[in-house]
C-alpha cells in the first residue's frame, strides 16, 4: 500500500471474514483505509490471512456500497430510491398491515451473523418486543446449528470447549473431523500445522485430500454422510483397546452403558464397509486419541451440515467424554465456526427458541424477566428456524420477512426452492451493504454499515467477545441499531436510540453468561486487547478459556446413543456421483465481500466442480473442460478440475460464486433436530458439455 507512517491513522478491530477473530489495525488515510496490519491478537498472534490481509477493506469503500434506501415502485416494478423517512415509514406500515391482518407470527426477521453483537440483540428485540414474534433466527441455522444443540444436549453447552491457543500449542495428537482448517479457517490452520512441525501428531477424517492431510499421520478419507458410523466405530475402538475413561466416565457422565451397547454393533469391519476406510486405520486412530494425554476433537461443516448432523456433533461429545478429554487443557470438543460473529448471532438471541444467552423464550421465568425489562408481554411458543420460514412462505404462513445482512439466493440449499418462497411474501425488506441477489427481490432495501464503519463487538469461535470500531463513514448509510430502533419505534413499541455501549450494558444486565462483559471493561487496561471470554458472569470475572471444568454445564455430561443412518439422497443411476460443497481460501460464502477485492478475483472468481480422475475418464472429461451438473433441483455448468483429490464417485464444488452457484443443486433436506440442510451430500449427473 502507498503510504509513509505519519501520513495515517490506526483503528485496531476485529476481521470481518471468519470466526477466528483476528486481530489487526485498520490503517487509514484522509478518510480512505488503505491497508490493514496484523495485531498480536489472542487467536491470531501476530497473523492474518489472505482475506485479513487484502480483502477486508475494498468491500467498505467499494463504490458498489448501498448509499440510499430503495422502495420498489408498485407501477414500475422498479427499485427506486427513496428517503429514509418514506422508506421506514413504508416499512413498518407494511408489517403492521400484515400484523394486523394475520397476526404477528406471519412475519419473521433473519440476523445477519457478520454484524455486531448489539446489532443483533436489536433485531431480535425488534422481532420480539414489536414484531411480537420469535420467529428469527441467523445463519447458524444453515452451518453450526446442529453444533449448538449437540453440544448443548450432551456438556450443556453449545459453544467450543477449549481456546484455539489451548489446542494447538502443546497437543500431543489432534483430530480433525470434516474440518478444511487451512482454507476455512486460515489462522487457526496456520497453528494447526505449527504444531504439527513441532511434533503432534494428527488424525484428519475428511473425504477430500485436503492440503493439511499429506501432513497427517492417519488419513481416513471416509465417504461423505458417514460420520457417526465413523465415531461410533471410533468408540467401540476406545473400549475394546481398554482406553475408555472409566473414572471420568463414572465420576462425570450419564448413560454409558447403554452407549456402549449401542456401539458394540460397529465393529471395525462393519465401519470400514460404511465409511469407505481401512478398518485397521480406523482402530490405530482410536489408539493414537486414545493413549495421548491432550488430544482436542476439532470439527467444522463436514460433521454439521448432514441430515444427521446434530447425531455427528453428539457422537464426537461422546468419543471425548469416553477418552475423558474434556474439561482439562489441550483437549475438549472444538467448534471452529464459520462467520465472524455467528457464534455471537446465537449468544445474541436470534434464534426461534433462545432469548439471549441461550434462555429459552417458553420458560415462563426467563420471559418475566424479559417481559419486565422491555416493558412489553412476549410470545411464548418458539418461533420457525429459518429454514423452515421458506415452507411457510410458499404455504403464505409467512408473509413478511426481514432480512439483515443475508443472501440466502446464494447461499441456502435448492436455490429454485429459495427463490419460489421469497417471490411468494407480501412484503421483503433487506437491509445490506448492497444490493445482492436476495436484495433485487425486495421490496425495500436500506443501506446498512460495515464492521469498519460501527462500533461493536463481535464473539468468535472460542467464546472470546472482542470489539470493533469504526475506522470510516460512508456517506448516505446509517447505523443498523438506528434502523431497527425507528422501526420499532414507528411500529408503536418506545424504544430509546442507544449506543452500543449501551446495548451491550442491557445485554449484560440480562445475560448471566455476558453479565460482566461490557465495552469499558473491554477497552480497558485489565483486559488489555485480550478480549472476554463467557461464560463471564460478574465485572470482576476473568471469562472463562476452558469449560466443563470439574463438572459439565448441565452437571453430568450425557452420552448419546446416536445410530447411523444414511443421508437422505444416495446416488443412483440417473445422478450416480456425490457432490460436497465448501468454501476455497481466497473468498467467503456469498462473496459479497471478498469478489469486490480484484487480487482475490485474479486467484479466482467462477465455480468448478472437482472429479476423481477414474470418473472423469469414464466420462470423457478432461481438466479444464466444461461440464453440465445436474441434480433433481436444477442444473449449472462450471469447469471440471480432475485430481485424486476426491474418491471416485465423489466430486466437491465452492458456494461462493454467482456464475455456475452449486446451490441450484444442492438438497434442502433438513436435520431432524436443529433443521440444517444437507448440503454436504447430494446426487449429480455430470456429462461434458
Ligand atoms: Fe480474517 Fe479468518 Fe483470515 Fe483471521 S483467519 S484474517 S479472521 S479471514
Amino acid at each position: 500500500a502507498d503510504y509513509r507512517s505519519w501520513e495515517v491513522g490506526y483503528v485496531r478491530t476485529t476481521c470481518p471474514h471468519c470466526a477466528t477473530g483476528c486481530q489487526y489495525d485498520l490503517v487509514v488515510k484522509d478518510g480512505r483505509i488503505v491497508d490493514t496490519r496484523a495485531a498480536d491478537g489472542p487467536s491470531n498472534r501476530g497473523r492474518l490471512c489472505v482475506k485479513g490481509r487484502s480483502g477486508s477493506f475494498d468491500f467498505v469503500q467499494s463504490s458498489d456500497r448501498l448509499t440510499t434506501p430503495l422502495v420498489r415502485n408498485r407501477a414500475t416494478g422498479e427499485l427506486e430510491p427513496a428517503s429514509w423517512e418514506a422508506a421506514l415509514d413504508y416499512v413498518a406500515e407494511n408489517f403492521k398491515r400484515i400484523i394486523g391482518e394475520t397476526g404477528p407470527d406471519s412475519v419473521a426477521a433473519f440476523a445477519c451473523s457478520r454484524s455486531a453483537n448489539e446489532d443483533i440483540y436489536m433485531l431480535q428485540k425488534m422481532a420480539r418486543a414489536a414484531f411480537g414474534t420469535n420467529n428469527v433466527d441467523n445463519c447458524a441455522r444453515v452451518c453450526h446449528a446442529p453444533t449448538v444443540a449437540g453440544l448443548a444436549i450432551t456438556l450443556g453447552s453449545g459453544a467450543m470447549t477449549n481456546t484455539i491457543a489451548d489446542i494447538t500449542d502443546t497437543p500431543d495428537v489432534i483430530m480433525m473431523v470434516g474440518s478444511n482448517i487451512e482454507e476455512a479457517h486460515p489462522v487457526i490452520g496456520m497453528q494447526v500445522r505449527a504444531a504439527v512441525e513441532r511434533g503432534s501428531k494428527l488424525i484428519v477424517v475428511d473425504p477430500r485430500d485436503i492440503r493439511i492431510a499429506s501432513r497427517a499421520d492417519i488419513h481416513l478419507k471416509l465417504r461423505p454422510g458417514t460420520n457417526v458410523a465413523f465415531a461410533n466405530g471410533f468408540a467401540r475402538a476406545l473400549i475394546h483397546a481398554g482406553l475408555a475413561d472409566k473414572a471420568f466416565i463414572e465420576e462425570r457422565t450419564e448413560g454409558f452403558a447403554a452407549f456402549a451397547a449401542m456401539v458394540e454393533s460397529y465393529t471395525s469391519e462393519r465401519v470400514a464397509e460404511i465409511c469407505h476406510i481401512d478398518a485397521d486405520d480406523l482402530v490405530a486412530a482410536a489408539e493414537l486419541y486414545g493413549r495421548a494425554d491432550r488430544a482436542p476433537i476439532i470439527y467444522c461443516l463436514g460433521v454439521t451440515e448432514h441430515s444427521t448432523g446434530t447425531e455427528g456433533v453428539m457422537s464426537l461429545s461422546n468419543i471425548a467424554m469416553c477418552a475423558g478429554k474434556l474439561g482439562r487443557p489441550g483437549c475438549g470438543v472444538n467448534p471452529i465456526r464459520g462467520q465472524n460473529n455467528v457464534q455471537g448471532a446465537c449468544d445474541m438471541g436470534a434464534t426461534p427458541a433462545d432469548f439471549p444467552g441461550y434462555q429459552k423464550v417458553a420458560n415462563a421465568e426467563v420471559r418475566a424477566k424479559f417481559e419486565n425489562a422491555w416493558g412489553v408481554s412476549l410470545p411464548e411458543a418458539p418461533g420457525l428456524m429459518a429454514t423452515e420460514c421458506f415452507g411457510a412462505m410458499k404455504d403464505g404462513r409467512i408473509r413478511g420477512l426481514f432480512i439483515f445482512g443475508e443472501d440466502p439466493v446464494r447461499t441456502d440449499a435448492d436455490t429454485n426452492h429459495v427463490l419460489s418462497a421469497l417471490r411468494s411474501l407480501d412484503f421483503l425488506v433487506v437491509d445490506d451493504l448492497f444490493l445482492t441477489e436476495t436484495a433485487e427481490l425486495a421490496d425495500v432495501v436500506l443501506p446498512g454499515r460495515s464492521y469498519a464503519e460501527k462500533e461493536g463487538t463481535f464473539t468468535n469461535t472460542e467464546r472470546r467477545v472482542q470489539r470493533i470500531r469504526p475506522a470510516v463513514e460512508i456517506e448516505g448509510t446509517r447505523p443498523d441499531t438506528w434502523i431497527f430502533t425507528e422501526i420499532m419505534n414507528r411500529m408503536g413499541y418506545a424504544q430509546p436510540h442507544l449506543s452500543a455501549a449501551e446495548i451491550m450494558d442491557e445485554v449484560a444486565s440480562l445475560t448471566p453468561s455476558y453479565g460482566g462483559i461490557s465495552h469499558e471493561r473491554l477497552d480497558g487496561a485489565e483486559v488489555a486487547g485480550r478480549g472476554l471470554q463467557w461464560p463471564c458472569p460478574t465485572p470482576d470475572a476473568p471469562g472463562t478459556p476452558i469449560m466443563h471444568v470439574g463438572g459439565f454445564t448441565r452437571g453430568r455430561g450425557t452420552f448419546s446413543d446416536a445410530e447411523y443412518r444414511a443421508s437422505d439422497e444416495l446416488p443412483c443411476e440417473e445422478f450416480p456421483l456425490v457432490l460436497m460443497t465448501g468454501r476455497v481460501l481466497h473468498h467467503y460464502n456469498a462473496c459479497a465481500m471478498t469478489s469486490r477485492t480484484e487480487g482475490l478475483n485474479a486467484i479466482g472468481d467462477s465455480s468448478f466442480i472437482e472429479l476423481n480422475d477414474a470418473d472423469a475418464a469414464a466420462l470423457g472429461v478432461a481438466d479444464g473442460d466444461a461440464v453440465r451438473v445436474a441434480s433433481r433441483r436444477g442444473e449449472i455448468v462450471t469447469t471440471a478440475r480432475v485430481s485424486a483429490k476426491t474418491s471416485p464417485g465423489e466430486t466437491w464444488m465452492p458456494f461462493h460464486f454467482q456464475d455456475g452457484n452449486a446451490n441450484w443443486l444442492t438438497n434442502a433436506a433438513l436435520d431432524d433436530v436443529c433443521k440444517v440442510p444437507e448440503y454436504k451430500v447430494c446426487a449429480v449427473a455430470v456429462s461434458r458439455v
